[in-house]
């Protein structure tokens, strides 16, 4: 090996630290890993360098058969990966194999635990990829040289996997990347051509790129030729050109942990052709769980774009809207040119059409997932449904079937799960229903007794429990499902139509009647407070509620605007009373003035109580109460 100059010794960020040292003990059951990622990243570097390649040919400097060379040595201890794409330059070298890039990595590692088997899930989801290299060696070694750089321009790349690494410049006459592992004490298994070879077969077959190893040699030591003869081991072409039929579970499985830089298989996964007008090969996959990342805005998101084979680039976000960015995979298109680039992406038309019709493609996976497999789209819906309830939003010419995809939590469901699909519900109305009746709030726990529920559990109707931050936001876009109209069960004058009798609003209107008096003295009591006071048909065992207006803002809208720094406009609620309450009764029947403004602004704060709201003037409320009962025990 040539001179080293410029030689210095760096440390790790201190993330790297501590994610090498949590990957060696967490994935160490799973070591041979190692390999498919270091292949993965080869194969990426390989697809770079061809894009480079078209505007700047001479990048290939003469050599354009892309490939991968795996070899080892059993005396030596070291087993080799060398490719022959884009390469490192310096500072491309300390940068990505000396930090993570990623966004939020710092409080994503403040969660692992520590125990070993949780945290290699939480790894998993995470992606390490380079540094799983230290699983089997204790030092690793890499020889690299960006193309269009030259030979004198090499880096040599060395580090024990502790706390620090060295680079220094060295003569590199091959551009692209030799890795070198040497070999833990205890891990000279993986210097062994049918090791090794046993691994690319059953990771890295789908990689598009030839990936030789030395032929093995049977016979006489001394009949060994001198130059290894090589030979390819994997199939070596792209998985997604395959015909399906051809193509394995696993197979499928394996390529996908190599575009989303998983470890963990994914829930389901749509390969289609389609031919005609437009010409694309898409491979879609829904991921088993969520990247640490999903919410950071930075997170990468997209597919990966290729262009009749050759590849264009990662994360092309165009393909499909926001609220499916979870979904990985593939896009091979016909029509587009070699040289598109983000801008035209943006603004050809071709693109919209091809848009719509990966969206109708994702969404009906999932439809498909739902229906064949109601355990997987379980764990699709923890880990992404809060994503998808994005879409009613953002997609309008979906709504009705992403609504079809949504899972909530209701008063006939099981517990807080969210596992009742609007369809389940349709199937549950009582007769005379047109309407889908729904509850919003802070948490189960707390809307499940909820006084608005009085009259539904009555009636044996069943309500759905909404309690994602996002929710009531979603229900503002989400008007009618199946042509049955949404109705939130604490907004408004709650009308239940048909399901109340003839004799039932005769009923009400009778007693709205007697009760005129009442309800004039609560208004002058409760003043200001509210909108409007009015007698209630959703009470059974309460005495009193608070309703919001028709437009105004509901809870959680109004927190999330307060918790934004916005100025949230001023709405009063609308107390309703049920009139057969002893509360209530006992209060019309006061005559001291005072006390009854005393009783009626607690029947007022317990309704705000009931309802999820914090009190304006807590202490107000304590005060009243305590001098209720001390009249009481007097
Ligand atoms: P990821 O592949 O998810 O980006 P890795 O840890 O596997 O993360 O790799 C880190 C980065 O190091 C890669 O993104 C790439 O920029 C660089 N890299 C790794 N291996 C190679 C290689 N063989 N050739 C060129 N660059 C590489
Ligand atoms: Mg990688």
């Amino acid at each position: 090996m040539s001179v080293e100059t410029q030689k210095e010794t760096l440390g790790f960020q201190t993330e790297v630290k501590q994610l090498l040292h949590l990957m060696i003990h967490s994935l160490y059951s799973n070591k041979e890993i190692f390999l498919r990622e270091l292949i993965s990243n080869a194969s990426d570097a390989a697809d770079k360098l061809r894009f480079e390649a078209l505007a700047k040919p001479e990048l290939l400097e003469g050599g354009a058969e892309l490939k991968i060379r795996l070899s080892f040595d059993k005396d030596a201890k070291t087993v080799t990966l060398e490719d022959n794409g884009i390469g490192m330059s310096r500072d491309e070298v300390i940068a990505h194999l000396g930090t993570i890039a990623k966004s939020g990595t710092a409080d994503f590692l403040k969660n692992l635990s520590g125990d070993q088997k949780k945290d290699s899930h939480l790894i998993g989801q995470f992606g390490v990829g380079f540094y799983s290299a230290f699983i089997v060696a204790d030092k690793v070694e890499v020889f690299t040289r960006r193309a269009g750089l030259s030979a004198a321009e090499g880096v040599h790349w060395a580090s024990q996997g502790e706390g620090e690494f060295e680079v220094a410049t060295v003569e590199k006459a091959e551009r692209g990347t030799r890795i070198v592992l040497h070999l833990k004490a205890g891990e000279e298994e993986f210097a062994d051509g049918w090791r090794l070879r046993n691994i690319v077969k059953k990771y890295s077959d789908h990689i598009a790129l030839p990936i030789e190893l030395p032929k093995e040699h049977y016979g006489e030591e001394k009949d060994k030729p001198a130059e290894p003869e090589w030979e390819t081991v994997n199939r070596a072409s792209a998985l997604w050109t395959r015909p399906r039929s051809e193509v394995k579970d696993e197979e499928y499985q394996e390529f996908y942990k190599h575009v989303a830089h998983d470890f963990e298989n994914p829930l389901t996964w749509s390969h289609n052709k389609v031919e005609g007008k437009l010409e694309y090969t898409s491979l879609l996959y829904v991921p088993g769980r969520a990247p640490f990342d999903l919410y950071h805005r930075e997170a990468p998101k997209g597919l990966k774009l290729y262009v009749q084979r050759v590849f264009i680039m990662d994360q092309a976000d165009e393909f499909l809207p926001l609220y499916l960015r979870f979904i990985k995979g593939v896009v091979d298109s016909n029509d587009l040119s070699l040289n598109v680039s983000r801008e035209i992406l943006q603004k050809d038309p071709v693109i919209d059409s091809m848009k719509s019709a990966l969206t109708k493609r994702v969404l009906d996976m999932l439809e498909k997932l739902a229906k064949d497999k109601p355990e997987e789209y379980k764990a699709f819906w923890k880990a992404f449904g809060q994503v998808l309830k994005e879409g009613p939003a953002e997609d309008f010419a979906n709504k009705e079937k992403i609504a079809s995809l949504l899972r909530f939590a209701s008063t006939a469901g099981e517990g807080d799960e969210q596992s009742v699909s609007l369809a389940d519900y349709l199937g549950r109305v009582k007769e005379g229903q047109d309407k889908i009746y729904y509850l919003t709030g802070e948490s189960y726990a707390q809307i499940k007794n909820s006084p608005h529920l009085e009259v539904f559990r009555k009636k044996g109707i069943e309500v759905l429990l909404l309690t994602d931050r996002i929710d009531e936001w979603l229900m503002s876009y989400l008007t009618e499902f199946d042509g049955k109209q949404f109705v939130d069960v604490a907004r408004g004058d709650l009308d239940l139509g048909k399901l109340d009798s003839e004799e039932d609003k005769k009923a009400q209107e009778e007693v709205a009647k007697a009760k005129e008096g009442l309800i004039e003295r609560l208004k002058g009591a409760l003043g200001e407070q509210v909108k409007e006071v009015r007698v209630s048909h959703r009470l059974t065992d309460s005495p009193a509620i608070l309703a919001i207006g028709e437009q105004d803002l509901g809870l959680q809208m109004r927190q999330i605007l307060e918790a934004s720094g916005q100025k949230v406009p001023e709405s009063k609620p609308i107390f309703e009373f049920n009139p057969s309450h002893p509360l209530i009764e006992r209060l019309d029947a006061e005559a001291d003035e005072d006390r009854f403004a005393d009783l009626s602004h607690i029947l007022f704060d317990q309704a705000a109580l009931a309802a999820g709201d914090s009190l304006k003037d807590p202490a107000a409320y304590v005060q009243r109460l305590n001098k209720l009962l001390v009249e009481l025990s007097a």
